[in-house]
């Protein structure tokens, strides 16, 4: 289990952290001062700087891969910063690409699927508009130097840049410290910055889950005061940094810190309310779970699907929706109506694309359906394209607590024995005084009515 106190302000912040403030000069290490060799640069990167130099631009390795080499983590991906300009970039590459409107960067292909992105250093925000006396737009300068790119970043550890010329690391903002002291420092004012673009305090909480850091004081604060900023940032953004925090192999983690400085209320309200008021510790111990079996999973290299994330994080308002709509109708209307009112509600904050909803809802419907198991439905159900992630569902609310582990044992053996002993297995369900209740099917044919069980 990890410990949520090592990396919490609990302990006393370190010395030595280096405040970021603007100062014209960077500190620059050279090669002998720090540890990034280029055997640990992914070629294609390599190829990209080495090209934009012999063509006489500045290139560099920046953001979280240096960061990322620095701490002797595997870096996910390599990005590239340059003076050049977005179309001297594509010149040089002839499988590039030009992206986005406004600000453009490069996209460099490699191989079948490996993307190095280019972007030209920018300009801070303030920079990049000049506003006439009527309040238009007259010039729009996105594009900076070095130095500004670095200052227009967000934390001092994700500002750093490697140098293809020397092999320095170039540091405006103080990272390098910050980075000894185990540190994520926001860069510039903290209100400003949060106001600038609220998702960074996700991001902040997202890098101490990740790399084990802590958060500067200052940064850590502004987080309490801000946090309620996040009620602006659009559902689609909110659905991008969710996948981030919950898919990136410390989701356990990640989600404690959030519910911690409170910003998981503004992206899962439903969830959030019930997470806090439950008496037992059902609610909370199934997320938990569900959350340290993804992180397991991904750390064994097996896939897994945001759908089931979506189910377990919105299982327990879907649960109680559910069991109150069973006072005025049957389980299963009861449960799409729960799933149809808690999905539209969520949607709101999170944007949940459809195609992930889709299975989250089969995931759920699927709950009451394993419990119907006589007759051919246990070999239906078997056939049902989301059977499994059912199955793994039912499994994680019986290690939850729900008593339920019969019927999961039962399922577990029914997937594994051959057919006359599935056959055998349905056939004992009423022997055994079964106690699922099964309505009886309006347009079953049946010659004798009294006869309900299979
Ligand atoms: P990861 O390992 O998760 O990719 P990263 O630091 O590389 O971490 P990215 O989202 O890939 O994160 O962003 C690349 C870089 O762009 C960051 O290191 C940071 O310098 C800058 N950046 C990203 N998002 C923001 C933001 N919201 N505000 C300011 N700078 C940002
Ligand atoms: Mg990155």
């Amino acid at each position: 289990m990890f410990s949520l106190n090592k990396i919490l302000n609990k302990l006393k912040p370190s010395k030595g952290a280096a405040k970021a403030t603007q100062v014209a000069e960077p500190l620059i290490l050279t090669r002998d001062k720090h540890s990034i060799s280029r055997k640990q640069i992914r070629q294609s990167a390599l190829k990209v700087l080495y090209t934009l130099n012999e063509a006489g631009y500045e290139a560099y390795l920046v953001g979280g891969c240096v960061r990322d080499l620095l701490l002797g983590h595997e870096p996910k991906d390599f990005d590239i910063a340059t003076n050049a300009l977005p179309e001297e970039v594509h010149k040089l590459f002839r499988r590039s690409r030009l992206i986005g409107r406004r600000f453009k960067l490069v996209h460099v292909r490699f191989g079948r699927d490996e993307i190095i992105e280019v972007a030209t250093f920018r300009a801070p925000p303030e920079a990049e508009m000049h506003v006439d006396d009527q309040g238009r737009i007259m010039q729009d300068n996105v594009y900076g130097t070095l130095a500004q790119d670095a200052w227009r970043r967000d934390f001092t550890v994700n500002a750093l840049y490697y140098n293809i010329r020397d092999f320095s690391i170039v540091d405006y903002t103080g990272g390098i410290a910050d980075l000894e002291a185990g540190l994520i420092r926001l860069i510039g004012d903290v209100e400003t910055r949060y106001r600038e673009d609220p998702v960074r305090m996700l991001r902040a909480v997202r890098f101490m889950g990740k790399l084990g850091l802590r958060l500067a004081p200052e940064t850590e604060a502004g987080i309490t005061k801000f946090g309620s900023l996040l009620a602006d940032i659009p559902a689609a953004r909110l659905f991008d940094e969710t996948l981030k925090l919950y898919l990136s192999g410390q989701a356990a983690m990640t989600h404690e810190l959030l519910c911690h400085y409170h910003l998981f209320d503004h992206m899962y309200p439903q969830t959030a309310a019930l997470l806090k008021t439950e008496a037992d510790n059902y609610p909370r111990t199934l997320l938990m779970k569900a959350l340290e079996n993804t992180d397991k999973r991904l750390a064994d290299n097996k896939p897994v699907t945001p759908a089931f994330l979506f189910a377990a994080l919105l299982w327990e308002p879907l649960r109680q929706r559910w069991q109150h709509y069973q006072t005025r109708m049957p389980e299963m209307p009861a449960m799409q109506r729960a799933a149809t009112e808690v999905l539209s509600e969520q949607v709101q904050r999170v944007a949940i694309p459809k195609r992930y909803s889709m299975v989250t809802r089969d995931i759920w419907s699927l709950q009451p359906r394993l419990t119907r198991r006589q007759g051919k439905r246990a070999f239906s159900l078997l056939l049902h394209p989301k059977f499994r992630a059912g199955y793994d569902f039912l499994a994680l609310r019986a290690e939850a607590g729900e008593s339920i582990q019969p019927l999961v044992d039962w399922w577990t053996r029914f997937q594994a024995v051959p057919v006359n002993e599935q056959n055998e297995m349905v056939q004992s369900l009423s022997g055994q005084g079964d106690t699922e209740k099964r309505k009886p099917r309006r347009r079953r044919r049946r010659r004798k009515p009294v006869n309900k069980e299979d």
